[in-house]
């Protein structure tokens, strides 16, 4: 065999179908979505998403921009209900049950989310991790305490734990980031969604946020929209590539980035569009 064909790589053929709700091994399903379309008025945004969100995994959603990620990732707590002229149709479990038959506020307890800006109130470090609980009427130690923990866990704890009544306006960019994470888990979410969560952040910061994730899948199921695949394949159990608004595969990150089977997959990761 002459020296460059060794070198060509041979491509392997690619399965014309996509593989949906691909099982997730050995973890429970958490979130189960059966042919979830979502409208902005006339235009549907995303186009029959049927999948699984294994428990205690992080699962990732990536494709180019304006593919659909963040309206799949926001119906996963009903935001689009506050988008006016958006609706979905299909449906979306949490342990089984159709999200549409939770209360609202319960479900937004139990299916917490972080924006891609870090958005901290105008308040104390201490006040914006007690936001949610003071509504639920906790107070004095038992308050202090969960603030503690939350910070703890978003591991932002040792950095302020001097100063808990500075505005969090003085935190750095990744510091208000981890804030916000700690905000969202003073409510004990069984489900963190994460939409673009270190697009503003420097290296040191994303790295720490990435590395944040993977201690606290231990507790929650991560879902997770990047548009850097490089975060994606570091951080995620299991990927989901979005194309025009539909899922074109989803399996283990691996797979994804090593051995996918569409080729629109493999045209995305290896950058030939998006
Ligand atoms: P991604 O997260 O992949 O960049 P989005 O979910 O933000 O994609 O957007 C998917 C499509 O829905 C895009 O065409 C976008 O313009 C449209 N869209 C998003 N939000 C709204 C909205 N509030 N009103 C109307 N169209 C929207």
């Amino acid at each position: 065999m002459k020296a460059e064909q060794l070198l060509i790589p041979v491509p392997t053929p690619k399965s014309p179908e996509p593989k949906f709700e691909r099982p997730a091994p050995a973890a429970k399903i958490k979130i189960e979505v059966r042919g979830l379309s979502c409208f902005y008025g006339n235009t549907e945004a995303v186009k029959r998403v049927s999948l699984t969100i294994p428990e205690n995994r992080i699962s990732a959603m990536i494709g180019p921009s304006g593919c659909g990620k963040s309206t799949f990732l926001r119906s996963l707590n009903r935001m689009y209900e506050m988008v006016r002229n958006a609706r979905i149709e299909g449906s979306i479990l949490l342990n089984g049950v159709d999200i549409r038959t939770i209360e609202l506020t319960q479900l937004r307890r139990r299916v917490g989310m972080v924006f891609q800006k870090a958005n901290p109130f105008p308040k104390s470090i201490f006040d914006n991790v007690a936001y949610g609980l003071r509504l639920e009427g906790w107070h004095g130690k038992r308050l202090s305490e969960a603030v503690e923990r939350s910070l703890r866990r978003a591991a932002l704890w040792n950095e302020v734990k001097d100063h808990l009544h500075k505005s969090a306006y003085d935190l750095s960019g990744g510091q208000q980031q981890r804030l916000s994470i700690a905000r969202a888990l003073a409510l004990s979410p069984e489900v963190l969604l994460l939409d673009e969560p270190c697009s503003a952040l420097d290296p040191i910061a994303t790295a720490r946020i990435e590395e944040l994730l993977h201690e606290l899948k231990e507790t929650c199921t991560i879902a997770i929209v990047t548009h850097n695949l490089q975060q994606a394949s570091r951080t995620a159990d299991f990927t989901a590539f979005f194309l025009s608004g539909e899922l074109i595969e989803l399996d283990e990150t691996r797979t994804i980035f090593g051995n996918p089977a569409r080729k629109e997959t493999e045209d995305y990761i290896t950058g030939r569009f998006g």
